[in-house]
Parts: C-alpha cells; structure tokens; sequence
C-alpha cells in the first residue's frame, strides 16, 4: 500500500492474534517493526520470525528491520522507555497501534476496584499514554504520523458481564476521535478498527469448541467469525497514503455484526 515502506511502526501486544497479524502484514508493505511484548519473548520473537520471512518472500529489496520491545502498556514508565528506545533505535516512529487489550468476565455486581482499574489500564489509559508520548516525538520533528487504535464492536454494542472492557472500548472511540482532532490540522491521523468476533486467543473460551463457535457465528450476518489476516489489512490502510484524509473514524470489521441482525426478518407480518 502506498507509503508504508520504510515507515516505522510500533505495534503493542504484537506477540499473539491481532497484534502478530498487524506487524506480519506492516513488515511485508516494507515498515520496519517493534514488536511490544508484556511477557512472552518467545512468541514475540516468533511474530518477528514470521514478519521477516514473510516480508522477504513479498519484497524485492528486503531490508526490513524488526525489534523486540518489553513493556507492559499499563506502567507509564514502561511505556516512555518503551517509545524512547523504538526511537533510538530506529531513528523515528511514524506509526503507533495500540493494540494490547485484555478483557475480565464477571457480572458487573460483583468486580471489585481492582479488576475494572487493570481493564482500563491496559486497554484505555495504556493506549492514551502511548499516543500521547507517540504524538510528543510526531510533534517533535514536525512530519506528522499515523495512529491506530484496535477498538471492538463493543464501542458501540453494550456487553454485560464485561463491564470495563466494553467502557474501556466505548472510550475508546471518543480517544481516537479527540486525539484525531485536536491534531488533524499538524499531520497526525487518528483512527480505530472495531473488530467484530476474531478467531485469536482472547476468544479460546469458543475458538476449539465446535458447538460454542457455532452459536458465535449464528449471530453474525456473514456466518463466520473474522481472523486476524482480516484485521491486519485494514491497519495497513488505515496507516497508509491511500487513507490520507481519513481521520477520527473506526472501521467496524465485523461480518455485518453492528448491523442490528435481529432486524434482518421484520418482527411482525
Ligand atoms: P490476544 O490475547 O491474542 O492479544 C492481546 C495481546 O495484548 C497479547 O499479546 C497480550 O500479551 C497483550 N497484552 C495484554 N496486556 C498487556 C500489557 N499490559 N502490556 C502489553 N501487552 C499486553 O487477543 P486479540 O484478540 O489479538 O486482541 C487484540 C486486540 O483486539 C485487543 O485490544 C482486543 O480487545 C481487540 N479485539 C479482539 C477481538 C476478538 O474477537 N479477538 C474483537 C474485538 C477487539
């Protein structure tokens, strides 16, 4: 996709699902990549494997860079040495996704301070506090940059018994379009993806089990759960030349799923 080559991209929680698949899909349209990991080296160090050999089979030129980045997005000082050293690094950043997001089950009665406090200090104060060091160096060199925030379709779809995360996802939407905003007129891009039901890890409660997933699926309008490949290509637009007027918005990447499904046969003859 046009103007991605040789761009230098952040991608949090790369290591497993959607993440993996964003800095895989970044690597092969030629942006060299950091791959953010909380704990897992090992699976970082496989996405960084994929994204090299990947890229390498795509590219004609294949000079690609990758790096590993631990940090857990919830700890500030995790997420300024985090940003400093991809810098350092790499020399600048042009694109941020904010990808890492964790979600707690519990009927919304019954979750303590604690547990709604680590929802939104991953999923919503984790990925402002990236944005804001991120817009800090786009500001800094005076040459713009592109942000991506990886929302749901729970920005907008109420979901009980996930209380936080559905708040740290509706607040989300209102991140993306304030940042997108307040720095539009400076060449700084804000946007989201809301992915609909993703085959990834965060779902293996559903994923293996045949029945589980087909009830998932029933309430789609496509009929099929999205995978992380899906997700991937529209980050890369969305970082993209090709999107260059594109700013404050989420693309809902959901097999129809924000559609009002029940509304598909009239209620009444
Ligand atoms: P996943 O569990 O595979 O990915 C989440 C990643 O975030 C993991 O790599 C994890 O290590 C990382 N992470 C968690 N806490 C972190 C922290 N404190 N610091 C740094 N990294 C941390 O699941 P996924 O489905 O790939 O989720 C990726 C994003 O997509 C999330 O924001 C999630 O809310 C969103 N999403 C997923 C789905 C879906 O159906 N899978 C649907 C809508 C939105």
């Amino acid at each position: 996709m046009k103007g991605l080559a040789g761009k230098n991209a952040l991608i949090t929680g790369a290591s497993s699902g959607i993440g993996q698949a964003i800095a895989i899909r970044l690597a092969q349209e030629g942006c060299n990549i950091a791959i953010n990991y909380r704990k897992r080296q090992e699976e970082a160090e496989d996405t960084k494997e994929m994204a090299i050999q990947k890229a390498c089979e795509q590219l004609e030129e294949c000079s690609v860079r990758s790096l590993l980045v631990q940090g857990d997005v919830s700890q500030e000082e995790d997420i300024i040495e985090m940003v400093n050293t991809v810098i350092e690094k790499f020399g600048s950043l042009d694109i941020l996704v904010n990808n890492a997001g964790i979600q707690i089950q519990k009927a919304s009665h019954e979750v303590t301070a604690d547990e709604f406090d680590k929802v939104i200090s991953v999923n919503l104060r984790g990925a402002y506090l990236c944005a804001r060091e991120v817009i800090r160096h786009f500001l800094s060199r005076d040459r713009g940059g592109a942000i991506i925030n990886i929302s749901s379709v729970h920005e907008i779809i109420p979901r009980p018994l996930y209380v936080s995360y559905s708040i740290s996802k509706g607040g989300m939407e209102n991140l993306t379009k304030t940042l997108a905003l307040e720095y539009a007129n400076r060449g700084i891009r804000v946007n989201a993806i809301g992915p609909g039901a993703t085959i990834t890890p965060m779902n293996k409660a559903w994923i293996d089990d045949l029945q589980k997933k087909a009830v998932v699926e029933s309430h789609i309008p496509m009929g099929r759960a999205g995978n992380s490949d899906e997700m991937a290509a529209a980050v890369a637009f969305l970082a993209s030349e090709e999107a260059a007027y594109i700013t404050g918005q989420t693309l809902f990447i959901d097999g129809g799923l924000t559609l009002y499904a029940d509304f598909r046969e009239p209620w009444s003859a």
